[in-house]
């Protein structure tokens, strides 16, 4: 199939595949024959004098329904310190060896990193400055949280620390809806936290998802209602994916009409669109909308996108340095995280195995990645490309290039820069699937096979 009938077809038939957020996804990793050095990658991320660091928090209080993210959720006691005890570990190590430059961006993801206390929060904090003392004057600090994960202690300690950017999946804002997702606590918990977060922070992110059993077109306009009243200055709007392994997946196998269908999941995103713009924010992505002016909302995306290296810290996380996509040891079956997470704690770092599992991009992944976040971010520029790879954007990806023109999905802003349109802004899961390399189509396939 051509490039032009594989979009015409997968548009007709509502399809819905996972958003692309990175490329490539974890599901291309595989193990090592020999760990990674700190040698191999030093010399691939000497193209930036910057550094993204994304540290991993793998706790939850519980698993929701959907969710196959590397975490546990038995992490009382030493479980949690000692995981927090070897991180600020390898922050000084990583330290020695990327410690001289500026750092662009921290994220703290998970699991749940707002379950930490506030005395493990400064004790990171400590060893960050100590280790990475270069701050990018835009450096921007986020954590992900929950709504029953925090109170307004640890917040207010947390903005001291220097976070001003708050992630906190809300999901749904209807109490049954809540309770299918496998959140066990009350929409007053939600309404409190999310002014919590309001009061003190300049920059907050909420997180909504559709597709969830019982959810409606009405009950999620109303969910998105409810929470833009609160004015948050980003959205972001996922569709659930119903993975293998998840409890999601068993529900929809029973019930199959509580849940709603790919191409209503579409009606509700034009939905969503609608509203979102009547409300002014701006749409940057598939998912996110935000209402900051002449800025991303998200600039840990944008700074991976110009090509500076992420150290990610803690088990599993992800690093990207140049051609090495790698992490520590993993696991999706959820009864396997906890002996890797304690594994992790136990090992001292070691510089002649900083990671098992990964891949090393080619050159054409590399420009396949470029093409694939530069379309996400709309700021794929012919000239950008053409300095970075010294070739020809239209000449690498022609019938591509072409076939999202003819139909729509692209603009050419001043004759440089392909943006998505705002269809293809509606499409880009399946147009992100049309420039995976032919290699990393395969891994994939491999993966979804197992
Ligand atoms: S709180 Fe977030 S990371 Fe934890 S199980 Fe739920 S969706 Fe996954």
């Amino acid at each position: 199939m051509d490039r032009l009938d594989f979009l015409r077809t997968n548009i007709a038939n509502n399809e819905l595949p996972t958003y692309v957020y990175g490329y490539p996804s974890k599901r291309a990793y595989r193990a090592f024959s020999q760990p990674l050095r700190i040698t191999d990658v030093v010399e691939q991320a000497d193209r930036s004098k910057q550094i993204n660091i994304y540290i991993h928090i793998p706790f939850c209080r519980y698993r929701c329904t959907y969710c196959t993210l590397f975490l546990t959720t038995r992490h009382g006691g030493e479980t949690g310190e000692s995981y927090v005890a070897r991180l600020v570990e390898h922050i000084a190590r990583y330290g020695e060896y990327f410690g001289d430059r500026e750092v662009a961006s921290i994220y703290f993801g998970g699991g749940t990193p707002t379950l930490l206390t506030q005395h493990q929060f400064g004790a990171l904090f400590a060893a960050l400055d100590a280790a990475f003392p270069k701050r990018s004057r835009r450096c921007e600090t986020t954590v992900e949280s929950t709504p029953d994960s925090f109170d307004n202690n640890l917040l207010d300690c947390l903005k001291a620390l220097g976070v001003d950017r708050m992630s906190m999946g809300i999901q749904s804002m209807e109490p049954g809806e809540l309770a299918h997702s496998g959140r066990p606590y009350s929409l007053q918990t939600a309404k409190a936290a999310i002014n919590a977060l309001i009061a003190r922070f300049s920059h907050v992110n909420l997180d909504l998802i559709y597709g969830l059993r019982g959810q409606t077109r009405d009950s999620l306009i109303s969910s998105l209602g409810r929470v833009l009243d609160y004015e948050p200055q980003t959205l972001s709007l996922y569709p659930v994916v119903v993975r293998p392994m998840t409890s999601i997946t068993m529900s929809k196998a029973h019930n199959p009409e509580l849940f709603l269908s790919e191409a209503e999941k579409y009606e509700v995103y034009d939905q969503n669109v609608a509203l979102m713009a009547s409300k002014g924010y701006r749409q940057e992505s598939f998912t996110r909308f935000t209402r900051i002016a002449g800025d991303h909302a998200y600039r840990q995306e944008v700074s991976d996108f110009k090509g500076t290296p992420l150290l990610g810290l803690g088990a599993g996380a992800r690093s990207y340095f140049g051609q090495y996509h790698c992490s520590t040891d993993y696991a999706v079956a959820s009864s396997a995280a906890s002996p890797i997470i304690n594994a992790f704690s136990a090992r001292p770092f070691d510089p002649d195995a900083i990671a098992s599992h990964g891949i090393r991009l080619t050159q054409e992944d590399l420009r396949c990645r470029y093409v694939l976040l530069g379309l996400t971010l709309s700021a794929l520029s012919r000239s950008n490309y053409a300095a970075e790879f010294g070739r020809a954007l239209a000449a690498d990806f022609s019938e591509e290039l072409e076939a999202l023109e003819s139909l729509q999905l692209v603009n050419l802003a001043e004759g440089d820069a392909y943006q998505l349109t705002r269809t293809g802004f509606k499409y880009s899961s399946i147009i992100a699937r049309m420039f995976y390399s032919a290699r990393m189509a395969a891994l994939e396939q491999q993966y979804q096979a197992a």
